[in-house]
């Protein structure tokens, strides 16, 4: 396998592309997925894993965003909940449908979060299947079994997305290659090439092998999001800076936490924002913070000061506190903000784009919501500056690789839903009946398939994102690091040294996902 993909990236050095797009995160693939269906010869480069940045460490809910209506972002909340419709309709075996609850301690709390839910209804063109409602202590009750009884008197119930962002990136790498475009994982562009001023290509060092290619192409994307000053670095040198960087973290909780399946919404946690309790696959993600830090890190770490936020936000509701042991996993992720003075919970999510004079353009800012509309909107503006001929977006209407409709999507368990049409595949793959772990969503021929199908090259490439394992139970993840190597080696055609060696470095990452390091 390895020596197929070395061939592939040597072929393709010195290539000429119409667009380049630097970073395989939400943002960089919704470009490179808009580029591509236009017609437009298309190269997207990650220099890690895809997604491996903020885009697999979201809270995982595809939404306008209650507290930016509150804030008064209407544009943003208008523009997120077109979005979030078209992603039921496009990807239904990657994001679906969630009641989330708001518990309203009073009538007037009630009556002040159920008007603005119709406000929120409303920019969502109030579509008849998704309408917010008023509920009693009945529902709550039915609902919400593990929370305090103070706060189960009413509630409003509106509708929202969740989704599964790792799985949804490669859903996006596939619907790029079958549209005729290259996406390529450890290759980091580390150089423009330049003609006078302006960059006419790229040197891309290939991570795997340490050698580098060359390419070129008509119009270059920056999507590097928490990385960006770094890119923008290699073409300015010395800048002023363009990205504000927030940390979130989450906790994830064994089901017997919050046994629902409704998400619910805290509206007001001690620190003044919201917090959310989400199921996923077995168990319950529960977060977020907004902490301004300093440092750009592949894999961020959560703060204790954080965990504990969310621990005691979390506690205030529920009739029993969480006990550390119910903790599986905790993961950090850092949005790339506009640059700004403010708090950064204060910051619009909204996306900044600017071209420089050597005519590299830059994206930061967005949600993995508007991923779509902001591969079209920045596609779009490369054709306002006459870096691509005028050719009209087609994604609205994309179908997401592994496509099945909304009712066959619902006939398949959680775990196994995200392959859509490829499931057909994974079953007659040699280990569909191997499992490793009883609380671990993975089988033997789950890892055969990332290996040869979805580029998965690292333990972390197959238990961090193309199954969720290590967001779902690091310890789990641990203790069947060497098994789940064995077959990658095998698949791979690497030795006993690499292996030792990847579980070794899988370890050392996991760690950090584990309760009992905070
Ligand atoms: C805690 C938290 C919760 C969130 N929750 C939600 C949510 O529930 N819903 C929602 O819609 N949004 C949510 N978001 C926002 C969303 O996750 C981000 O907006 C989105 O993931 C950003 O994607 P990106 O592609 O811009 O950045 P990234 O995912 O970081 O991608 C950038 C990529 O560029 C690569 N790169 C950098 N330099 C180079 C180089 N030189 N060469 C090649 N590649 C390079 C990086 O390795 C990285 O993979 C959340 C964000 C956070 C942090």
């Amino acid at each position: 396998m390895m020596q197929v993909r070395e061939k592939k990236i040597n072929s393709l050095d010195g290539a000429v592309f119409d667009v380049l797009v630097i970073g395989g995160g939400a943002t960089g693939l919704g470009i490179a997925v808009d580029s591509a269906t236009r017609g437009f010869s298309t190269i997207l480069l990650e220099q890690n894993d895809y997604a491996k940045g903020t885009s697999s460490r979201s809270t995982k809910i595809l939404h306008g965003g209650v507290r930016y209506l509150a804030q008064g972002n209407i544009k943003l909340v208008h523009e997120a909940l077109k979005e979030k419709l078209l992603n039921y309709k496009n990807a239904p075996h990657l994001a679906r449908s969630m009641n989330f609850i708001i518990p309203c301690d009073n009538l007037f709390m009630q009556g002040f979060y159920g008007a603005g839910m119709i406000a929120y209804d409303a920019l969502a063109g109030f579509p008849k299947k998704y309408l917010s409602k008023m509920v009693g202590r009945k529902t709550l009750n039915a609902e919400l079994k593990e929370i305090g009884e103070k706060h189960k008197n009413r509630g409003v119930v509106y509708n929202d997305g969740q989704f599964d962002d790792a799985r949804m990136a490669f859903g996006l790498v596939r619907t790029l290659e079958d549209n005729k475009g290259i996406a390529l994982n450890y290759i980091k562009v580390i150089e423009f090439i330049k003609e006078g001023e302006e960059i006419v290509g790229v040197k891309a060092l290939d991570k795997q092998s340490n050698k580098v290619i060359t390419i070129k192409a008509k119009c270059i994307f920056n999507a590097t999001g928490i990385y960006s000053d770094e890119v923008i670095s290699l073409d300015k040198g010395e800048h002023e800076g363009t990205v504000t960087l927030a940390q979130g973290i989450h906790i994830v909780v064994n089901k017997e936490v919050y046994n629902s399946d409704d998400a619910m919404l805290i509206p007001k946690t001690t620190d003044g924002r919201v917090l959310f309790f989400i199921p996923w696959y077995n168990k319950v993600i529960i977060g977020t913070t907004d902490t301004k830090v300093s440092k750009v890190l592949d894999d961020p770490i959560p703060l204790k000061e954080e965990i504990d936020l969310v621990i005691n936000n979390a506690n205030n509701y529920l009739s029993k506190p969480i006990n550390k042991e119910d903790i599986t996993s905790v993961y950090a992720g850092i949005r790339p903000l506009m640059k700004a003075t403010s708090s950064t919970a204060k910051i619009s999510r909204e996306e900044s784009i600017t071209i420089a004079n050597s005519g590299l353009i830059s994206v930061v800012g967005g949600k993995w919501t508007t991923y779509r509309h902001m591969g079209e909107k920045l596609v779009d503006f490369a054709i306002k500056k006459g870096k691509l001929p005028q050719v009209e977006s087609k994604t609205k209407h994309l179908k997401i690789h592994g496509y099945i409709s909304e009712e066959k999507a619902h006939e398949i368990p959680l775990g196994l839903r995200f392959y859509g049409e490829d499931l057909i595949k994974i079953k007659e793959m040699q280990g569909f009946n191997n499992t490793f772990h009883a609380d671990l969503p993975i089988n033997e021929a789950q890892v055969r398939y990332a290996v040869e199908f979805e580029q998965a090259i690292t333990l972390d490439d197959v238990l961090a994102r193309r199954t969720r394992c290590l967001f779902i139970n690091a310890g789990a993840c641990i203790e069947i690091a060497d098994s789940v190597a064995k077959i990658m080696q095998e698949v791979l055609g690497m030795d006993d040294s690499w292996r030792e060696k990847e579980v070794e470095n899988f370890k050392y990452i996991a760690k950090k996902y584990l309760i009992s390091n905070y």
